[in-house]
């Protein structure tokens, strides 16, 4: 008889919860994967597809607005919420489908419900008991509202999925990336968005240019942007709800989406029972192979709060099914990792920003160019996309690439695999540009900025 029921019980069938589950399975471990919700996670549910599906729809506003000068005489237009969210909801079940199915076909075991630790190789599901060799947690995070008067009538990016319709107003509260996320998809299907942002400018952590030109580009378009204002209290109206911010101004609307960070999913789930050991913010502690203070039980994806993005839960838990199954010790490599932030117009990233850059090799060549995108010559629109590279002196090595530009997270991706090569500007500049396209512009920036030149200067 085995040991135990299972080698490998994880709760939560998220990005990475899955990817761990089928490649043990694959190595030939015996494992279940417990769930309460939908499968698929936050980023097949109320994340990443959903909200991609939803930056589309937004965008058709100002496509149809630029095809009248491209020629095309176009009817009356009229935009139908409810049907998108139809729509995005049955392509959301059969998603929920194709998990469902890459779980069965590895001969992972699907258990519906809710799982507690009882101790580090036992867990609680629907009043059974199981056993596991390792327990992985990857029950991911949800979504934080801070206390507020009123703020329980602020909805957050699981409820704005469901509206049954559109916020004709809508106060954004938070500068992350949902927040800005969702300030361009309203305002493109036609909203009116009010975001406000605690801070002196919105996406910390993002380069101060990136910053400055996507607040720009947003203010363009006539997005009321608050920056070093709070939220104070929210208090209902017969139609919608008044927000009163901390500087005493009154904004009216029909909602206010609370887009101020998410925490990680732990509270209920017993770690403590099993002595697993957690930060302030609940975040599972966790070693360079993902193992948590008890040896059995690993964490992966945003329950970790490390780097809070799918293809990183995925890396993640590839890299446990391996380690534990797969006869090899691997270590998530979280070094240069891209992302996307699908504004309007799009932020891509990858690598240091100049100010990380400055810090880690104290010389730098910078980059930077800003340009009206060919589309735009015949449109009339005022957008412009910008572009930075940031160069270390010593190794002529790129170790910063920033866009903000329609397209910006397929660009990025491709540039991505040079930053993590550790190209040099040399070699950028040795590669022929695709004439013409947006692109091109990274590997023809000739004319560094001036030595002392700071950030935000053009
Ligand atoms: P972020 O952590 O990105 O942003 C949270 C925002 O809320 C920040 O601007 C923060 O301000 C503000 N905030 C936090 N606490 C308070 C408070 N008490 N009062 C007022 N403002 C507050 O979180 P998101 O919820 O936007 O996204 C969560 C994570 O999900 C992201 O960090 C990212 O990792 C991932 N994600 C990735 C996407 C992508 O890849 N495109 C899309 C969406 C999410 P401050 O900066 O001052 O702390």
């Amino acid at each position: 008889m085995a040991e135990f029921d299972y080698d490998l019980f994880t709760i939560g069938a998220g990005s990475g919860g899955v990817r761990a589950s089928r490649m043990a399975a694959a190595f030939g471990a015996r494992v279940a994967v417990a769930e309460d919700k939908r499968l698929g996670g936050t980023c097949v549910n109320v994340g990443c597809i959903p909200k991609k599906l939803l930056v589309y729809a937004s965008h058709y506003g100002t496509d149809f607005a630029d095809a009248e000068a491209y020629g095309w005489n176009l009817g009356p237009r009229s935009f139908d919420w409810a049907r998108l969210i139809a729509n995005k909801d049955r392509e959301i079940a059969r998603l929920n489908g194709v998990y469902r199915g890459i779980l069965e076909k590895n001969g992972v075991e699907i258990l519906d419900g809710t799982a507690r630790v009882l101790d580090p190789n036992t867990v609680e599901i629907g009043g059974r008991r199981v056993t596991a060799r390792y327990l992985l947690v990857a029950t991911g995070g949800l979504p934080y509202v801070p206390e507020r008067p009123g703020s329980e009538l602020a909805i957050t990016s699981n409820e704005i999925f469901a509206l049954p319709a559109r916020p004709e107003r809508i106060l954004i509260v938070g500068g992350g990336y949902i927040a800005v996320e969702f300030a361009g998809i309203l305002h493109g299907m036609g909203s009116h968005v009010t975001q406000i942002y605690r801070g002196e400018l919105f996406l910390r952590g993002f380069d101060r240019d990136v910053r400055s030109v996507l607040a720009e580009e947003m203010r363009k378009q006539d997005v009321d942007l608050r920056f070093g204002v709070d939220l104070a209290k929210i208090e209902k109206r017969a139609a919608g709800v008044a927000a009163t911010l901390d500087d005493g101004s009154v904004v009216e609307v029909d909602q206010v989406l609370a887009a101020t960070g998410r925490r990680p999913n732990t509270q209920g789930l017993g770690l403590e029972s099993a002595g697993v050991k957690r930060n302030a913010a609940g975040a599972v502690l966790v070693d360079a192979y993902s193992c948590s203070s008890v040896p059995s039980i690993y964490a992966v994806g945003d329950v970790t709060d490390r780097i809070n993005l799918t293809p990183v839960a995925i890396h993640e838990g590839a890299a446990v099914a391996t380690t534990l199954f797969g006869g090899r010790p691997v270590k998530p490599d979280h070094t240069d990792v891209p992302s996307a932030v699908f504004s309007h117009p799009n932020v891509g990233s990858v690598g240091l920003t100049e100010d990380e850059a400055r810090e880690k090799y104290g010389d730098v060549v910078l980059f930077r160019t800003r340009f009206r995108p060919l589309r735009h010559t015949l449109t009339g629109s005022g957008e412009t996309t910008m572009m930075k590279l940031i160069v270390d002196k010593a190794s002529d090595r790129v170790v910063g690439l920033h866009m903000v530009g329609p397209d910006a997270g397929e660009i990025v991706q491709g540039f991505a695999v040079a930053v993590k090569c550790k190209a040099t500007k040399a070699q950028f500049d040795a590669t022929i540009g695709i004439h013409p396209t947006a692109a091109e512009e990274l590997v023809t920036m000739r004319d560094p900025l001036p030595p002392v030149a700071p950030a935000g200067s053009e």
